[in-house]
C-alpha cells in the first residue's frame, strides 16, 4: 500500500465542455502522479502533484539510450457519474514484463493500480462525458542517471499523465485499410517486441510513413525472420475471421500480449465460438481472400477497441474484405466490450472496476 501525498493545484485549468470536440493526447488534466526509484532504498516519496514539466539533466540515460517503459489504459464514466477502469490488473502486469525486459525495477502490482486509481480520483472530474469519450491513462516509467555509459540506469521516475480523449470513431465504428509491410520489420523473438517501450515504436515509424504515404491507415507487420508469419498491427493486435473460425497470432515473444486482445478470446469462447491462437502466414491469409472464406478482419488494441479492417494491401495487390463494410462478430465484440467498459453491460468475467 502506497501513502501518496496529495499536492493539488492551485490554478486549475479550463476542462474541455461538453460537446467540445476531443482528438486524442494533446491535452492533459491538473494532475499527475511521481514516484522515484533510487538504487538500494527502492520506489518512494509517490506523490500526486499539478501536472508539470519535469527537469532532467541532458545527460539523463533515457535520452540515450532509450531504457523506458510505457502503459496506456482508460477511465470510463457512464450516465450516473459512477467511472471505472478496465482490468488494471493486467496492465500492472504487464508493466512488470515490459520492466523485467529492459531491467527496469517492477513495481507491485497493487500500488500500480492503486497510484492509477487515486491520480484518476484526483482528476475524476476530468473524464469526459459524451458517448465514446473516455479518459487516457499513459504510466511511464524513466531512466534518469546522468551518465553516458551503457549500463541499467540506478535511479528511475515513474509518472502518470492523464488526457481525456474523443471518440476514436467520430463517426461511428469505420473500416480502415491497412499496409501489410514487407520491406521493414518491427520485432524478433528474443528481442523487446512484447514489451511496451517506446523503442518498438521508434522502429515502427518509417514503415508507418510509408504506409500513409500510400493510402493506408496502419502497418500490418510479418515476421522478422521469415517475414510470412502475421504479427500484429501498428498498436493493435490482428483478429481474422476465416470460415467462422476466429484466428489470431499466438503470443512469441515478438508481439505486444495486448488486453483487449485477450479480453476478445475469453469472449469469443464464451459465446461458444471456434478460436484458434497459431501462426498465420501472409500466404495463408490471400488463399483464404482469394477464395472467399475471409469473412471479418479486425484490429484490437486500448485506443479503437474493436476496429474493423476492409482492406488490406500487400505488394501489388489490394484485398477488399467482406463487403468493405463492418463485419457481424467484429461489432458483436465492439458493443460488448464497449458495454461492459461504460457500465452499460453485466460485467460477467468482473473486467470492470469501480472508482
Ligand atoms: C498497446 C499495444 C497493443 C494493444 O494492447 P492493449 O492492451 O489491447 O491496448 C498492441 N500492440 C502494440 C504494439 C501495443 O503497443
Amino acid at each position: 500500500m502506497l501513502n501518496i501525498r496529495i499536492e493539488r493545484t492551485a490554478s486549475p485549468k479550463e476542462k474541455p465542455k461538453k460537446g467540445e470536440k476531443l482528438s486524442f493526447g494533446h491535452i492533459f488534466t491538473d494532475h499527475m502522479f511521481v514516484m522515484n526509484y533510487t538504487e538500494g532504498k527502492g520506489w518512494h516519496d509517490p506523490r500526486i502533484v499539478p501536472f508539470e514539466k519535469i527537469s532532467l539533466s541532458p545527460a539523463a540515460m533515457v535520452f540515450h539510450y532509450g531504457q523506458e517503459m510505457f502503459e496506456g489504459l482508460k477511465a470510463y464514466r457512464d450516465d450516473k457519474g459512477n467511472a471505472y477502469l478496465f482490468r488494471p490488473d493486467m496492465n500492472a502486469k504487464r508493466a512488470n514484463d515490459s520492466n523485467d525486459r529492459l531491467c527496469i525495477p517492477r513495481i507491485p502490482e497493487e500500488d500500480f493500480v492503486q497510484a492509477v486509481k487515486e491520480v484518476v480520483n484526483v482528476d475524476r472530474d476530468w473524464i469526459p462525458t459524451d458517448p465514446g469519450t473516455s479518459l487516457y491513462i499513459r504510466p511511464f516509467i524513466i531512466a534518469t542517471d546522468e551518465f553516458l555509459g551503457v549500463a541499467p540506469s540506478k535511479t528511475y521516475l515513474f509518472i502518470i499523465i492523464l488526457s481525456p480523449s474523443g471518440a476514436y470513431y467520430e463517426s461511428g465504428l469505420a473500416p480502415v485499410g491497412i499496409w501489410i509491410e514487407d520491406e521493414y520489420v518491427r520485432a524478433v523473438k528474443g528481442g523487446i517486441g512484447f514489451a511496451k517501450t517506446g523503442g518498438n515504436y521508434a522502429a515502427s515509424l518509417i514503415a508507418q510513413v510509408k504506409a500513409h504515404d500510400g493510402g493506408f491507415s496502419q502497418v500490418l507487420w510479418l515476421d522478422g525472420v521469415h517475414r510470412k508469419y502475421i504479427e500484429e498491427v501498428g498498436a493493435m493486435n490482428i483478429f481474422f475471421k476465416i470460415k467462422g473460425k476466429i484466428l489470431t497470432p499466438m503470443l512469441n515473444g515478438s508481439i505486444l500480449p495486448g488486453v483487449t486482445r485477450n479480453s476478445v478470446l475469453q469472449l469469443a469462447r464464451h459465446w461458444g465460438m471456434d478460436v484458434e491462437e497459431r501462426r498465420i502466414s501472409v500466404d495463408e491469409l490471400l488463399d483464404a481472400a482469394h477464395d472467399g472464406t475471409l469473412e471479418e478482419v479486425f484490429g484490437t488494441g486500448t485506443a479503437a477497441v474493436v476496429s474493423p479492417v476492409g482492406k488490406l494491401r500487400f505488394k501489388d495487390e489490394i484485398i477488399n474484405i467482406g463487403n468493405g463494410g463492418i463485419g457481424e462478430v467484429t461489432q458483436k465484440l465492439y458493443d460488448t466490450i464497449t458495454g461492459i467498459q461504460w457500465g452499460k453491460l453485466d460485467d460477467p468475467f468482473g473486467w470492470r472496476v469501480t472508482l
